[in-house]
């Protein structure tokens, strides 16, 4: 199938409160153009500098999502055009993200990303820290920022009673966090399941699942 197709036929099966982020890194800009031309707009990627290679080259009503790590020296590059930073891992980030979002007279929408995975190897937030900013958010330090939710990824594994557990705890932080920060009605959105545990994901509440190799192949 093309990928156009995919999207398409994948669209069909997502209910319709669940957003799509496609990502498409490491793809070519002919396989994203095909994902636009299937209406797909918003577009995942995960290295700063693919990103800035591709964007100028591509439809300028893309809303393209950082979703992988991003160091703070490099938020710069991506300032003027992105339209959320998933990957929020730390206030030094929040800090470098205001900075950037202020000279360019912009307010840079973001989610705290989580850590919820057995591997020691994902990045995200341990709840300590996550509270650290929060706090430091309704503190008022970065009026150039909008904090909408939380991501997430889930261990890499078949267990599918540990993934639902993992992401069963993230839904519980995120609606605990919702109903107390009732000065944020922006906190809506839950970013969690990939091409594997998406369907996991959004019976535990994802919000926003972020697939790549179930639309444009294997990578
Ligand atoms: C690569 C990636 C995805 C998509 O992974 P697939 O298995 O290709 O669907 C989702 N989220 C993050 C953070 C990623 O880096």
């Amino acid at each position: 199938m093309t990928v156009s197709a995919n999207i398409r036929e994948f669209k069909t099966h997502i209910p319709s409160h669940v957003q799509l982020i496609a990502v498409s890194k490491t793809k070519p800009t002919e396989a994203i153009l095909e994902a636009y031309q299937a209406g797909q707009r918003l577009f995942g990627e995960n290295k700063v500098q693919e990103l800035v290679a591709k964007q100028p080259v591509l439809p300028s009503d893309i809303e393209w999502h950082l979703i992988g790590h991003l160091q703070s020296n490099k938020v710069k590059y991506i300032a003027p055009f992105i339209a959320m930073i998933q990957s929020v891992d730390s206030l030094r980030l929040l800090e470098s993200i205001e900075k950037e979002a202020s000279k360019h007279n912009r307010s840079i929408k973001c989610l705290l990303q989580v850590h919820i995975a057995s591997e020691a190897t994902k990045f995200g937030m341990d709840e300590t820290e996550l509270h650290h900013c929060i706090d430091a958010i309704k503190a008022g330090q970065f009026p150039n920022i909008r904090i909408c939710g939380l991501m997430g990824m889930a261990t890499n594994t078949t267990d599918m009673g540990l993934v639902h557990k993992e992401f069963s705890h993230l839904h519980a932080l995120f609606q605990s966090i919702q109903s107390t920060w009732t000065t944020n009605p922006e906190f809506t959105e839950l970013s969690m399941g990939m091409s594997s545990d998406y369907t996991e994901a959004i019976a535990c509440g994802s919000t926003m699942i972020r697939v790549g190799s179930l639309l444009f192949g294997e990578r």
